[in-house]
Parts: C-alpha cells; structure tokens; sequence
C-alpha cells in the first residue's frame, strides 16, 4: 500500500469505525456466533498472493464484526467495563505509526519520557502522593500491559528485596497473601513463579474485605511453620463485589512486618480521580502503606486496551529485581544513569507506546471529563441498587460498590423457607434466561456458596433509559423465572416431569 492508497483506506476505515459506533445500539450486545464459526470462513492457509486491500476491510466486517461482543455497547453490565474512546483510537494509529520496541530511553526518548510525565500526571489525578512521583519522588509509574502482569512485577520485586533481607530463606518457604476474594492474578502469579499462595478468610459480615486481626494471625502460624509471608496482594474493588481490604488496619501490620503490599485497584482505582471516593477507598493508608499501586485505565478509565497503571514506592526495587542488561543493550544515556529503561521495570523487554493514548485521553477529557463519567456510572449503578431494594422479587447481596450491584432473586416472605440450593438453582435459571438474550449481558459470581448476578456500569453510553430498560428485562424475567419454578415444585417428582 502506498502513502495515496494509505490515505483513501484510512479514511474509509474512519468512517467504517464511525458507522460502527453510530449503530452500536442496534447491534447485539453479546456476539451471536457458534464456537468455531470462523474457522469455517475462512481459507486454511494464508494467501500466496497478496489481496486487495478493500477485499480486506470488507472481510472484517463480513467476518469479523459479527464474532464481537460489543463491550462499548450501552447494555453491557457484565464484567467490567472496557472503555474506548475516539481520543485512543486515534492516539494507537499515531503510535503504529512511530511503532518501535521502547525498550530504552534510546529507542525514541519520548516514548519513555511521555510515560513518565503522564504516570506522574495520573498519579496526582489518583492523589497518589509524591513518594510514587518520579519526579520529586523515589518511586514511579510504569505501564504494564493488565493487572496480573502488575501484580506479577510487584511480587517479582518483592521476592528480591525480601531474599536480599533474608539470604538464608529457601523460596520454597516464600508466601504470598491475598484473600478468597484476590482476582485469579494472585494464584496465577504464585503459579508462574512456583511460589505458595494462601488465601485467606473474609466474610459476609465484613464486606468480604481483609481485615488486620485475620491477617495478624495468618503471619503468626505461617512464621511458627517456619513460612515467610513477603507479599500481600491487597484489594481495592474485588472482582466479585467490589469488596475493599480493609488497608488502615492491614497496612500497619505489613509494614510492621516487612511484608511488601501490592494493592490491585484493577478496576475501582480510577475512582479515586474523585476526591469523595477516597475516605472510602483508604487513599490515605495506601499512601502511607502500599509497596506498589495498579489501575487499569483500561477498564473505566476512558482509554482502550490496554493501559495498566502500576506505580511503585521505590523505583530501584524494580530494577533491582528486573534490570538484565547484556552489551547490546547498553546506551550511553543508561551508563550515565540519567534515563529510565522501562525494560528494567517489566518483565518482558520491547514495550508499546501506551502513554500516548492516556496523554490523548487525559488531556482530551480532562480531570473533569473523566470524574463526571466516573459520577455517572455510580450514579447509574444506584438507580439500579434502588430498584433492587424497593423490589420484594430480589436482594442485594452485598452493599453496592461504586458502580457495581451485586444481586440475587430473592422473593420476600418464601424466599427464607427455601435451602441454600434452592435458591442457587433459582438464580441459575434466572442468570440462564437472561444470559440466553442479545439485548444486554450481566455476569454471575458465586459467593462463599451464594449463586449471585453481577451488574457492573462503566460503558460511556449508557444513560438512565438503558438501565431502566435492564431493569424492566431482570424484573419480568425474574417474574416468570419465579413462576415455572413454583411451578415445576408443585408437579409431583415420581411423574418424571419435574
Ligand atoms: N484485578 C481485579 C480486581 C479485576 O477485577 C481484574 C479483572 O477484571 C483483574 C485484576 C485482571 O485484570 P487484567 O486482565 O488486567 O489482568
């Protein structure tokens, strides 16, 4: 393709995007497609001859656009939210455009210098203080890919620095602590690294967040079995319910302990760009407390896959831990120890350019832009709790947690007769139907044994009709769900139908 050619396919791949985005609501939330149905479309063997280019761009929305779930689309509550915005779009075209492996300040010195002006930007928005800055600060911002490669890194550095404490620890003694409610990262990161994990206990009446006296005697009986705990992954908005650690009392005791905190805020950390979020979110003690800190702007922050925000205390226990440099990628700049080398703070070598997108975002949406979007969303997601409340059908499960409600069908006055599995199975059939339909998608989670449904709010379209319209779809369909229940329990079980 040459540079004419570029420009004419380049403008119709805009208007292609923008016609995607103008109908987004008329398309199905959830790609309809069976598993497999690509294969079937498509050659088993790359072409010999190269193809015309608008053949192409005719193929990904003939083939490809029908197995995509529209993650942007304003009925999707399930998971987390995946936000795009034009801003990012056009800041990965110009990325491409200048694409190079970043791995050092000497690759293309802006790359690494936008990131660290940006991740001191996002620091401040966030009311990260200045020990994470890196300018004025000992610490820093890095942009790793998701919040297990954060995660990852932040053990990595911590398995460093403890052994470098402790020469004589054999590794397989090494601990690392999260919660039953700590996202799969935790396990998986212990996995990878042939460490132990242990999970350790939450409950109902806590808000499943970890609290000190639980983690005080974990220390104690893994110490006594000559264990050693380094690490705690703590959280802030777990994957299930949004449940937050409890960081002022954790946070004195691993430090008291010399056990490095990492706090996943995967999800809910962008909400700190909101000053009436942070007393909740314990900003404070994650100012004082916390070894490393991760968002991912990715999810709720306005900027597209991937951007995962991870910031450190002490930018020398990365590289420390991670800093592998071979002749061939010494620099003159890396020798004098006046650059960073971004190599040194993950763990694979070339990197892409991410901080243009969030540079594109910030500076396109401002502070404001991205905490009235943050408002919306929990705006939205408590016109949704307050239905479930004032309904006699459902409970909430757990207290909502910024724009996440956590929910079951739970129908006022019976519900309490029936079993536990009773009522699983209930919601089972009611998460299936609504699971079944095009029109919106929510997810489930399984509490300590409680089968609940999640209903996360984040898309950047969604406006209160959209939320009034789930509701309408959850209730009646939690109505009739309720109806063949009662209906199946009153056919008797010896005839076979039930
Ligand atoms: N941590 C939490 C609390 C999450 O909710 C998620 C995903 O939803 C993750 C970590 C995983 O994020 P990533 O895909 O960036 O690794």
């Amino acid at each position: 393709m040459d540079i004419e050619q570029f420009r004419k396919e380049g403008y119709k791949a805009i208007d292609a995007i923008c016609d995607y985005y103008a109908g987004l609501e008329q398309r199905p939330v959830v790609a309809q497609v069976e598993p497999g149905y690509l294969a079937k479309l498509v050659p088993d063997e790359a072409p010999v001859k190269g193809e015309p280019f608008p053949a192409i761009a005719a193929d990904f929305q003939r083939l490809i656009l029908p197995g995509i779930t529209s993650w942007q689309h304003p009925s999707f509550f399930a998971y987390f939210p995946s936000n795009a915005t034009f801003e990012g779009m056009l800041a990965d075209l110009y990325a491409s455009s200048v694409t190079n492996p970043g791995f050092n300040w000497a690759c293309s010195p802006a790359c690494t210098e936008l990131e660290s002006v940006v991740m001191d930007w996002a620091a401040k928005l966030l009311g990260l203080g200045e020990a994470f800055w890196v300018q004025g600060g000992r610490g820093g911002g890095v942009i790793q890919t998701s919040a297990s490669d954060s995660a990852l890194v932040a053990i990595v550095a911590a398995r460093s620095a403890y052994l470098r404490a402790h020469p004589d620890v054999s590794t397989s003694d090494l601990v690392i602590y999260g919660t039953t409610q700590t996202h799969s990262l935790g396990a998986k990161a212990a996995l990878i690294l042939g460490l132990n994990f242990r999970a350790l206990d939450v409950h109902p009446t806590f808000q499943y967040g970890l609290r000190g006296s639980t983690l005080q005697k974990a220390i104690g009986e893994d110490r006594e079995a000559g264990k050693h705990p380094f690490v705690l992954i703590a959280t802030l908005g777990t994957t299930s319910t949004g449940a937050i650690d409890c960081m002022s009392e954790i946070g004195p005791i691993v430090r008291d302990s010399g056990i490095w905190m990492h706090v996943d805020a995967a999800w809910a950390g962008v909400a700190l760009s909101c000053p009436e979020f942070r007393d909740k979110s314990y900003l404070k003690d994650i100012n004082e407390f916390a070894d490393s800190f991760c968002t991912n702007f990715h999810k709720w922050g306005l900027t597209n896959f991937d951007l995962s925000a991870m910031w450190v205390r002490d930018r020398t226990q990365l590289t420390d831990a991670l800093d592998v440099t071979p002749a061939f990628l010494r620099t003159k700049q890396s020798d004098a120890g006046v650059v960073i080398d971004y190599r040194n703070w993950q763990l694979s070598l070339g990197r892409k350019f991410r901080s243009i997108k969030l540079w594109f975002v910030l500076r396109s949406y401002g502070i404001e832009g991205l905490q009235a979007h943050i408002r919306k969303s929990i705006g939205l997601a408590t016109l949704f709790a307050d239905s479930v409340q004032e309904s006699c059908l459902f409970e909430l499960c757990t207290p909502q947690s910024f724009a996440l409600a956590v929910f079951r069908l739970y129908p006022q006055g019976i519900a309490s007769m029936l079993k536990q599995d009773e009522l699983n199975s209930l919601n089972r059939a009611l998460f299936h139907k609504i699971a079944a339909r095009s029109d919106i998608t929510i997810t489930q989670t399984d509490l300590l044994g409680t089968f609940c449904l999640r209903f996360a709010v984040g898309a950047q379209r969604t406006e209160e009709r959209h939320i009034r319209k789930a509701w309408e779809i959850i209730s009646a369909t939690a109505v009739e769900t309720w109806a063949e229940w009662q209906g199946a329990q009153s056919v008797p079980i010896e005839n076979g139908t039930a």
